[in-house]
C-alpha cells in the first residue's frame, strides 16, 4: 500500500484498491454491494455527518440493528475523522443515557422506536439525532440518499482515535475503550496474514457488529483481504450450514460451534468448502473442538482478544491448534504472565496474569486517565485481567478472569481447573465454577453443572468424581445441577449472575 498517504483507517482499507466491482458485501436477501458501492455510500453518509456537525475526533453513537447501512456508517464515520462509538442493541435508555453523557457525542443514530427517548437524552449533550432501522432505511438513510458520494477522507494520525467501544462491564461502570486508526489497521493487517486470507475468501458473517469481534476483526479484515462476506442478521445454524457450500471461513463465538454441532446436518460434506472455523470472544470447550474435528475434520482455529487489545494471540494456521489453548502472541505482541501481586514475571507454566504490549494495544479508558494509568505498567505492557499461563512451547491459555478467581481459606482456586475435570465426567456438558461468600472459607467453591438430557448426574456423583482428583481445598462445597448457564450475547458465561444466584447458600441459618 505505497500509495496511502493518511493514516485514516479508512485510506489504509481502500486507497490501494483496483477493483472497485469487486464483491465485497452480500445480503442473505440476495443484495450485493461492491467495494466501489461501499465507497460510494460511505461518502454519502459522511457527508450527511459532516453537515450534522460532526468534526475530526467528536464521537458518533450508534444502537441499530445489523445492517449493511450500519457497517457502512462505521465507515462514513471513520472516514469523516469521527470517532465510532457503537452500543449493544440490548442497552435500555436507562443505560443508554451513561454511555451517551460520558461520551459526549455530535450525533447519535438509533432505531425508529426508541428516537423519542434518545432525543432526551442527546438534547443534554446537544447531539443530534438520526434513525436507522433493521432494514437499513430511517432518517440517516434517507439524508445520505440526497447527499453527494463525493468526500475526501479526513487526514487522521495513526494515534488519533477512531472508534470507542465500551467494554461489558459486569463490575463497576462500563469504560470507554478509545482505539486508534493504527491499532485497528495494524492488527486486521497482521490476522490477514496470519489467517492466510485472500481476495478469494467468503466469510460468512454472523456475528453482531456492536462488538470488537464482527466489527473489527470480521468487516476489518475481510475488507482489507479484498475478500466478501455474507451479512446475516444474527447465528442462523441451518442458514450457515447451507452457505457453508459456497463460504470459506466462518468467525464465532463458541455458542455458534455447540449450536451448529446440535444440527444433524452438520458433516464434512457440507463444511468441505470451507477452509477455516475461527472461535474466540469466550473459551472453547475442548471436547467442542475434539467434537467438531471429528464431525467435520476441521480443527477449529481459537484466538483470544478483547475490546481494549484487538487480538493478541491465535493458535497457528499450519501447525497444532492445541484444544483448550490460545495460541501464540501474534507478531508484533509480546505476552506476558506476572504475579498479579509482586508485577515479577513468571517463567513458564507458572499461572499469573497475562500482559499484552504491542500497536493492538488501545490507548486508555474515555476521560479515565487514572484508570488507564492503573492498568498499565511503567514499560507499556497493559494488564489484562485475565489469569493465564504460557507453556513450555509457548502457547498462551487462559484460566479465567482475575476477578472469578476463587479465594478459600486463603487458597486461590482456579475455576477452569476444576470445570475442566468436571467438562471430562461422562454426561456433563458443561460447568462453571464459582466462588460465594462462606463465613469459615472466605469464599465456597461451589460448582454449576449442565448435563446431557437424561444423563445419570448428581451432585454426589460429581463430588465422588473428584474426590482424590483434587486438593482438598479446591473441592466444591456444594453443586448444582442446571439446564444451562447465563451468557451474554457474545456467549461469554456471566458468572456474576451466578454469584448474586448463589450468593446466600452457605449462610448460617
Ligand atoms: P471482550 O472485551 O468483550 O471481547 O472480552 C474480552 C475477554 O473475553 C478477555 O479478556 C477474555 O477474558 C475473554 N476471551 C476472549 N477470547 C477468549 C478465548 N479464546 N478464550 C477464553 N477467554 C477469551
Amino acid at each position: 500500500m505505497t500509495n496511502v498517504a493518511n493514516a485514516n483507517l479508512f485510506s489504509r482499507l481502500f486507497d490501494g484498491l483496483d477493483d472497485p466491482s469487486r464483491l465485497a458485501i452480500e445480503t442473505d436477501g440476495g443484495k450485493r454491494i461492491s467495494y466501489g458501492d461501499l465507497i460510494a455510500r460511505a461518502g454519502r453518509i459522511a457527508n450527511v455527518l459532516v453537515a450534522r456537525g460532526v468534526k475530526p475526533g467528536d464521537r458518533v453513537a450508534v444502537q441499530v440493528e445489523k445492517s449493511v447501512e450500519n457497517l457502512t456508517l462505521y465507515l462514513a464515520t471513520v472516514r469523516a475523522g469521527g470517532v465510532y462509538l457503537p452500543l449493544n442493541t440490548a442497552y435500555t435508555l436507562n443505560e443508554l443515557d451513561y454511555f451517551i453523557t460520558d461520551a459526549e457525542p455530535t450525533v447519535v443514530v438509533c432505531d425508529p422506536s426508541k428516537a423519542e427517548g434518545i432525543a432526551a437524552i442527546a438534547a443534554k449533550v446537544g447531539a443530534k439525532v438520526e434513525t436507522l432501522d433493521a432494514s437499513g432505511k430511517g432518517s440517516l438513510s434517507e439524508a445520505a440518499d440526497k447527499a453527494d458520494t463525493a468526500f475526501a477522507t479526513v487526514a487522521r494520525g495513526n494515534d488519533d482515535l477512531a472508534a470507542i467501544l465500551y467494554t461489558s462491564g459486569t463490575t463497576g461502570r462500563s469504560k470507554g475503550a478509545m482505539l486508534s486508526h493504527d491499532n485497528l489497521a495494524s492488527n486486521s493487517l497482521t490476522l490477514v496474514d496470519y489467517w492466510r486470507f485472500t481476495k478469494d475468501d467468503v466469510l460468512i458473517h454472523a456475528l453482531p457488529i456492536y462488538h470488537t469481534h464482527g466489527l473489527f476483526v470480521a468487516s476489518n479484515v475481510t475488507l482489507f483481504a479484498r475478500a466478501s462476506m455474507i451479512f446475516l442478521p444474527k447465528l442462523d445454524p441451518d442458514r450457515i450450514i447451507k452457505l457453508m457450500a459456497r463460504a470459506t471461513v466462518l468467525m464465532g463465538v463458541p455458542t455458534f460451534y455447540t449450536r451448529l454441532l446440535a444440527n444433524p446436518a452438520l458433516n464434512k460434506d457440507t463444511t468441505k468448502h470451507m477452509r477455516l472455523f475461527i472461535s474466540g470472544s469466550a473459551p472453547l470447550l475442548a471436547d467442542t473442538h475434539r467434537e467438531w474435528f471429528a464431525r467435520t475434520g476441521h480443527a477449529v482455529l481459537e484466538r483470544y482478544g478483547m475490546t481494549e487489545t484487538n487480538m493478541n494471540t491465535s493458535n497457528p494456521y499450519d501447525g497444532e491448534r492445541v484444544p483448550g489453548a490460545v495460541g501464540f502472541p501474534l507478531p508484533g505482541v509480546s505476552a506476558r504472565v506476572t504475579d498479579p501481586e509482586t508485577a515479577e514475571v513468571l517463567p513458564r507454566d507458572q499461572i499469573g496474569v497475562i500482559e499484552v504490549k504491542g500497536p493492538n494495544v488501545f490507548k486508555g479508558y474515555w476521560r479515565m486517565p487514572e484508570k488507564t494509568r492503573s492498568e498499565f505498567r511503567d514499560d507499556g505492557f497493559f494488564i489484562t485481567g485475565d489469569l493465564g499461563k504460557i507453556d513450555p512451547k509457548g502457547y498462551v491459555h487462559i484460566l479465567g478472569r482475575g476477578k472469578d478467581l476463587v479465594i478459600s481459606g486463603g487458597f486461590n482456586v482456579y475455576p477452569k481447573e476444576i470445570e475442566s475435570e468436571i467438562d471430562a465426567m461422562p454426561g456433563v456438558v458443561e460447568s462453571a465454577v464459582i466462588g460465594v461468600p462462606h463465613a469459615d472459607f472466605g469464599e465456597g467453591v461451589t460448582a454449576v453443572v449442565v448435563c446431557h438430557p437424561g444423563a445419570d448426574v448428581s451432585e454426589a456423583s460429581v463430588l465422588k468424581a473428584l474426590d482424590g482428583r483434587l486438593a482438598k481445598f479446591k473441592m466444591p462445597k456444594r453443586v448444582f445441577i442446571v439446564n444451562e448457564l447465563p451468557r451474554n450475547t457474545m456467549g461469554k458465561v456471566q458468572k456474576n449472575v451466578l454469584r448474586e444466584q448463589y450468593k446466600d447458600i452457605y449462610a448460617k441459618k
